[in-house]
């Protein structure tokens, strides 16, 4: 009997993680990850989300996160993104060691170093699309009639320049996602960090946007898509496959 479908045992998996695990973090990366364990506390019991996992990120990549619910996509996303620290291991971004980060500085380096895109846009509902675009550069401390200008730039950037007024209640899903694009990259931040970013929208709603992150991604920005769509993944230029928190697979496919 001829067995097509090979799937690596857990012990490979670990043993092929080890290899990268073993080596030093890597000085000339964007984004690098060595033995990255996170642990929840759930009363008794420990949830281990990601068991560690290493990887590097280079400057200018366009990457894909994939993997099945509960599979540890949202904690690594949390991780990369600065909004948590890990349990254990260290994290690297842009040259500086994230994993040892208190609140202050984790807030700041997550301001200018990284661009958010959720599901869910999280816009502010009553400010206008202008607003919502600027509100990273007043958190970042930036004058207003530079902050109109940079942000009125990011808002053209993504086809805007005829909303910049509008709410979010005014604007259709796609154009919303777009203003919070916009307000992801206002602060040319390093790295675009974007979870289920079309999990939202319709079929030509979703390619529309991916036609936007490929552009993007041309124009010489840093992406990392976290999604469990094989056609959003497929957009990007290497899949890291996630399971049981661990990096099941790690291919270049352009
Ligand atoms: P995904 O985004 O791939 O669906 P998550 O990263 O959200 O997966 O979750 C990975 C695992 O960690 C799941 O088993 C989930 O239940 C658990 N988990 C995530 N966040 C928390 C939390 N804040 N507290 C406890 N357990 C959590
Ligand atoms: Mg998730």
């Amino acid at each position: 009997m001829s067995d097509t479908t090979y799937a690596p045992s857990v012990t490979e998996k670990i043993f092929q993680q080890e290899e990268t695990n073993s080596r030093r973090h890597d000085t000339l990366a964007l984004i690098s990850m060595r033995r990255i364990w996170k642990t929840y506390q759930m009363g008794a019991e420990a949830v281990h989300a990601l068991h560690g996992v290493s990887f590097d990120v280079h400057k200018g990549e366009y990457i894909a996160i994939i993997g099945p619910s509960g599979s540890g996509k949202s904690t690594l996303m949390n991780l990369i993104g600065c909004l948590d620290t890990p349990s254990e291991g260290e994290y690297w971004l842009n040259a500086k060691n994230v994993s040892e980060m208190d609140d202050d500085e984790l807030a700041r380096i997550r301001n200018q170093e990284v661009g958010f895109v959720f599901q869910t846009f999280n816009l502010l509902a009553r400010a206008t699309a202008l607003h919502n675009v600027e509100l990273p550069l007043i958190y970042g401390g930036i004058g207003s009639a530079q902050r109109h200008e940079m942000a009125k730039k990011a808002l053209s950037a993504v086809d805007l320049s005829d909303r910049v007024m509008h709410r979010p209640n005014e604007l259709s899903g796609g154009q919303r996602q777009r203003v919070a694009i916009a307000r992801a990259l206002v602060n040319h931040p390093s790295i675009l960090l974007a979870d289920e970013p079309t999990g939202a929208l319709d079929t030509h709603t979703s390619s529309e946007i991916m036609d936007l992150f490929e552009r993007l991604h041309a124009e010489g920005n840093t992406i990392i898509v976290v999604t469990h769509e094989p056609d959003i993944a497929k957009r990007a230029h290497r899949i890291l496959s996630i399971r049981d928190g661990l990096i099941e697979k790690d291919e270049r496919v352009k």
